[in-house]
């Protein structure tokens, strides 16, 4: 590839390293120098200072500065915590995870003591837990609980320039406390300059700067457009190990697949370059990487070797990996999209912003001076490329968070505070499925029915199938459903050399043109059956951690039923009961077989297709509910499973009319016509 180099990223305020005397120091020792080396450290005293003198904070610093890590702290050590917990938000689980990871070890305390994290489905505190942290949705499901967030002396919603979902909504919730808890800290802390946003939103707070240690960075745009990013992105690197100096490689990629997929071609290419190139050493790190892999991307690389690290936008601003020198950015990030006039929601590869490119790019300024390898034109940069990326508020499917603001007693939601208000099409849309869930009655308020569901943390459709799955008798299987839907990573284990195998493994648990949803289910009951053997999930190409995670989930949703007074039953042989549940809650996202083999959305109508990873064979259903839509060639629909369209009349007559369903004949089409690949 050939790459211009177009524009230099000027460094700002380069100061030198401090000295450091390294002599046989514990390990201790040597991380609390290390803790003074961050351009936090000189700031220490003001900044205690500041958040003595002012109810509201606005802080900004260059990632890598010591916010996230060494704010917490000082703020401990300053006797914060005697008054109250310190909670810092962190809008991904993975950053929650290492950064309470780091600060234990820092401290020298054991994880889930005195420093600890929450996320969803896993609590890593205890009653000793005074520096607690936790994802932005794990600190709004506490309001639930703690509407005045009581047991709290700080509250510090970090990363805010991510603009979550769940931050903008905390934003509102947290302004409001602070106005009637006088003695409640808040801090904003952000990676970039547009502060005084947040500042204007907090009846003009004051902005603490921490001025950054970054070096120039040099950057570099390819001469034409990139057909194949990927492809790109490896030969970039290789060309970087090959050619350059020592330093460590960065690239931006956009999901566990892709990472996956990178890490396979790298190896099988660096073996083609023969011994005589140095080693390679690959760290991918994605949001559900297992814990123990996750500290890897730290370790050091080791002298003559050179490490590349292969992330998503994670490694934008949320976690700090020293040593990058080189930047890759294919620039593109997986986002949500939400057409608030279908209600359609889906995952697709979108272009970053340049805001975005520019913090990727700075990732290899922070040791010294650093380059970055764009894989687009400049032209591609200036007049494609979107400011600022647009809030996730405005664009995602709002039903969780109004279901969630109505159970806080938010009932005036075209009211609420927000710092950019959705688009209001996209709320009646919220209130509009509520009601159709009967999470709502007519005037908008909660129903007995809305309230049950709140108490799930999962998306109100499969809340609502939980709930319902009470009337169906079903509710053991449904919560396995429901887990194992739940788990971030795949079940299914799909190794390069033995596809062969793990497909025909997966396929056994269709057997009988058994559908996605109770393909799930069987693969949880086998497991459960072999007293969850390990050896059983590597024989059927399972993923062990996959299968510990949903029995987990599964066990927490078990606690919750009884919570809100479901009683476990079980019904496994009922699979019409069980599909029923399922339409019950999932009953918006159905489709109908067209003729050329894919599918069309009942109520908006619009040309969908089976997922390939679907295990439904043989013959295409007429009528399928589906799990969720996905884009990426095409809009695929992803957990398929059959339903009769009489159900839906008799589920959700308020939504689905007798028209809407008239060919009601339950005919299949033989499999193989334009299906997708
Ligand atoms: P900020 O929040 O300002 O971006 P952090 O507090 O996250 O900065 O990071 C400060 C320093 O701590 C960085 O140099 C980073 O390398 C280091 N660090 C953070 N998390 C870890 C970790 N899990 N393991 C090792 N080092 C870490
Ligand atoms: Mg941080």
């Amino acid at each position: 590839i050939e790459f211009i180099q177009e524009s230099m990223m000027e460094g700002v305020n380069v100061d030198q390293e401090l000295p450091i005397e390294s002599i046989q120091k514990s390990a201790l020792e040597k991380l609390q120098e290390d803790r003074k080396s961050l351009p936090i450290y000189s700031y220490r005293e003001d900044l205690l200072q500041a958040i003595n003198d002012h109810q509201v904070l606005v802080i900004v610093g260059e990632t890598g500065s010591g916010k996230t890590t060494q704010i917490p702290q000082y703020l401990h050590e300053a006797g914060y915590t005697k008054r109250g917990k310190i909670g810092c938000t962190q809008p991904r689980r993975v950053a929650a995870m290492s950064v309470a990871a780091r600060v234990s070890h820092e401290m020298g305390i054991k994880l889930g003591n005195e420093v600890g994290y929450s996320i969803r489905f896993e609590d890593c505190t205890s009653e000793k837990t005074t520096l607690k942290y936790m994802t932005d949705g794990m600190l709004l499901r506490e309001f639930l609980g703690e509407p005045d967030l009581a047991s709290y002396s700080v509250i510090m919603i970090d990363e805010a320039h991510e603009r979550t979902l769940s931050t903008d909504i905390l934003f509102g919730l947290v302004k409001d406390v602070a106005r009637f808890r006088p003695d409640l800290k808040l801090l904003i802390s952000s990676a970039t300059l547009d502060a005084e946003k947040f500042s204007d939103y907090f009846d003009c707070a004051p902005i603490f700067k921490i001025p950054g240690r970054r070096f120039s960075v040099e950057i570099h745009y390819t001469k034409a457009p990139e057909a194949d990013y990927m492809d790109a992105a490896v030969v970039t690197a290789l060309q970087i190990h090959v050619t350059q100096p020592p330093g460590d490689i960065l690239i931006f990629l956009t999901g566990q697949e892709e990472i996956e997929a990178a890490e396979e071609i790298i190896k099988h290419r660096i073996r083609g370059l023969g011994s005589k190139i140095a080693e390679l050493i690959i760290c991918p790190i994605y949001a559900n990487l297992p814990t123990e892999l996750q500290a890897k991307i730290f370790e050091p690389t080791p002298e003559g070797a050179r490490k590349v690290v292969l992330a998503t936008n994670i490694a934008e601003t949320s976690l700090t990996i020293d040593g990058i020198k080189y930047v890759i950015d294919p620039g593109f990030a997986k986002m949500k999209s939400y057409n608030p006039r279908t209600g359609m929601e889906s995952l697709q590869v979108t272009p970053i912003s340049k805001a975005s490119a520019n913090q990727r790019a700075g990732r290899s300024g922070r040791t010294g001076p650093g380059k970055c390898f764009r894989l687009y034109t400049a032209h591609n940069y200036m007049n494609d490329l979107a400011d600022n990326t647009v809030p996730e508020i405005q664009r995602t499917n709002l039903a969780n968070v109004v279901l969630s603001l109505k159970s806080h007693g938010i009932v005036e939601l075209l009211n609420f505070d927000f710092m950019d208000p959705p688009p209001s099409e996209a709320l009646l849309k919220a209130l509009e499925l509520l009601f159709a869930l009967g999470a709502l009655n007519k005037l908008g308020e909660l129903t007995t029915i809305g309230r049950r569901m709140a108490e799930f943390p999962l998306d109100p459709m499969l809340s609502k199938t939980i709930v319902t799955s009470d009337k169906y008798k079903c509710s053991d299987e449904i919560i396995s459903i429901a887990a194992m839907l739940s788990v971030e990573n795949s079940i299914f284990y799909r190794p390069k050399d033995k596809q062969v195998h793990a497909d025909n493994a997966r396929l056994n648990f269709h057997t009988g043109n058994v559908e996605d949803h109770i393909a799930l289910l069987k693969v949880y009951n086998s497991w459960k059956e072999t007293n969850f053997s390990t050896q059983w999930c590597y024989d059927n190409y399972i993923q062990v951690r996959s299968m510990k995670r949903a029995r987990d989930i599964r066990d927490q949703l078990e606690g919750l039923l009884e919570r809100v007074e479901i009683k476990l039953t079980s019904n496994v042989n009922d699979l019409e009961a069980i599909k029923k549940s399922i339409t019950s809650g999932f009953f918006p996202h159905t489709a109908r077989l067209q003729k050329a083999g894919s599918y069309r959305t009942v109520k908006h109508p619009q040309t969908v297709n089976i997922h390939p990873s679907s295990g439904l064979s043989h013959e295409l259903p007429r009528w399928v509910v589906y799990h969720e839509l996905v884009l990426t060639s095409k809009e695929y629909m992803r957990q398929v499973t059959e339903l009769k369209p009489e159900w839906l009349v008799e589920i959700a007559p308020h939504y689905y009319q007798l028209k809407d369903v008239e060919d009601s004949s339950s005919k299949k089409m033989p499999r193989g016509i334009g299906r997708a690949p």
